[in-house]
């Protein structure tokens, strides 16, 4: 493709987004297709010679635009957003023009530089110390798996590293609600899913640190290793706070690493009003949260905290010799800060994103969006046919319909869940909460309004009339 070529379909390309994000309201939230509907689609084989980029275009409209789910529409309201904002489409395209390897400061000095400020304002942002420094990360999930391979390195002065396990057998604690990619990061760091105590939590769903504390001291009797806690701002189910305080003050006790998962919901923080979630986060090890989630910047993008940065880099660093620079030592060199060795321009989003809309723009939205959680909480609340099923100290919320008897209400539930995701209009999804089936919805869309919030109450109340007609 030359350079003309690019300008032309280029601007087709900007125009077609310009369209989407005006029109992806009106789409149906779900695509109407069945598996292996666009697989039969494709050809077998990869094309022998060159084809026109307007045929490649149109495939895309005809072939895959209809299998695709509309995260960017504000009638997603299933699991976590994955928002964005123009701001961070610009500048992704920008840095896939770039296409710079961000692995060391030399292989592009900006990108190390801009990193590390961006890191600084997120830090400033949500209202952690100066004791932190951060670094980006893919997902949450690599920076919960780094966090614990840091521990297990920092428990044997950097041995397993060097030696592999001896017979070390340690043990990793979160609640009953803490978000799967823990269970993951347990199995690959080699601890053995055995070695993952889930906690009881409360009637909040919340972690109870006294049965945390009585799990450690019965793991110590057994000549077991307590390792870590990783603790939840924000569980994935219902948004369930864990006391970090109570818990650091446990991991302190023990010289336990104390991780903090706020994957979704550390983006709240940067309300004055929500800082309460993280009271007692200043002596915790590392903490994580996903501007990719609720900050209007597009997947992917982690941001990823540490106390003690010499222990990320104690664990990570490695120096072959085709790597070397001669800046090493004036430098931070983000590719020791991790496990991916490449690394995208990602900074550039967070630069694009907090610059445009201000900080106060950011809060500005996230302040709308628990708002407008409260105020589906208090329909729900109000209605004889409703009930809450968990507290709501976010945007999500766990509720169900519950007039009828209690044997059918699963499938009463499933029901209006299916019927409403069916017609396009709203897409959500359930939950388990002890046991019992719930419906979900997260509100962090970036153009949500509250007349969508109001539309999708309606319709849920709808069908519930609906389908309770079938089943009386
Ligand atoms: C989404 C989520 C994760 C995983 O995030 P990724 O960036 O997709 O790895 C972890 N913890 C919580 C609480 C989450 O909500």
């Amino acid at each position: 493709m030359d350079a003309e070529s690019f300008r032309k379909h280029g601007h087709e390309l900007v125009d077609w987004m310009a369209d989407y994000f005006t029109e992806v309201e009106n789409y149906p939230v779900m695509p109407q297709v069945k598996p292996g509907d666009i697989l039969k689609q494709l050809p077998k084989s990869a094309p022998q010679s060159a084809e026109g980029f307007d045929d490649i275009f149109k495939d895309f409209k005809d072939i895959i635009m209809p299998g695709m789910t509309h995260w960017e529409s504000p009638n997603f309201m299933a699991y976590f957003p994955a928002n964005k904002s123009k701001a961070s489409v610009l500048a992704e395209m920008l840095m896939s023009t770039l296409g710079a390897q961000c692995m060391v400061w030399l292989t592009s000095p900006a990108a190390a530089e801009l990193e590390e400020q961006m890191m600084e304002w997120l830090r400033e942002m949500i209202g952690l110390s100066e004791n932190f420094t951060g670094v980006i990360q893919d997902t949450a999930s690599t920076a919960t798996l780094s966090a614990l391979i840091t521990a297990r390195e920092r428990a044997t002065k950097y041995q397993i590293n060097e030696k592999g396990f001896k017979n070390e057998r340690f043990v990793v604690y979160a609640s009953k609600e803490i978000h799967s990619s823990i269970d993951k990061a347990v199995k690959i760091a080699g601890f053995g899913i055995e070695q993952l105590r889930k906690i009881e939590v409360d009637e909040h769903f919340a972690l109870k640190p006294e049965v945390l504390k009585e799990q450690i001291q019965a793991d110590i009797k057994l000549g077991l290793q307590p390792l870590a806690v990783v603790s939840a701002i924000g569980t994935t189910s219902t948004t369930a706070i864990d006391p970090i305080a109570a818990i650091g003050a446990i991991c302190e006790q023990y010289n336990l690493w104390h991780h903090v998962d706020a994957a979704y919901a550390g983006t709240a923080l940067v309300l004055p009003e929500m800082r309460w979630m993280a009271e007692g986060v200043e002596s915790a090890d590392s903490f994580v949260f996903n501007p990719h989630k609720w900050m209007f910047t597009n997947f992917d993008c982690t941001a990823y905290f540490v106390k003690d940065p010499s222990t990320l880099v104690n664990t990570f660093a490695i120096m072959p010799d085709y790597l070397k620079t001669s800046v090493d030592d004036e430098v931070k060199n983000y590719r020791d800060w991790g496990i991916p060795l490449g690394r995208r321009f990602r900074a550039l989003k967070l630069w694009f994103v907090i610059r445009e809309m201000g900080v106060e723009g950011i809060q500005e939205k996230i302040r709308k969006h628990i708002a407008l959680g409260k105020w589906l909480a208090e329909q729900v609340n109000e209605h004889k046919d409703f009930e809450l099923l968990a507290p709501v100290p976010l945007n999500t919320v766990c509720f169900r319909y519950k007039s009828a008897s209690a044997k059918k209400l699963a499938d009463i539930n499933k029901e209006i869940m299916n019927s409403v995701n069916a017609t396009g209009k709203l897409f959500f999804t359930q939950t388990s909460i002890n046991g019992v089936f719930t419906l979900r919805l997260a509100f962090g869309n970036t153009n949500l309004e509250a007349y969508h919030v109001e539309n999708a109450w309606n319709l849920i109340q709808e069908k519930a009339v609906e389908v309770m007609e079938k089943y009386a």
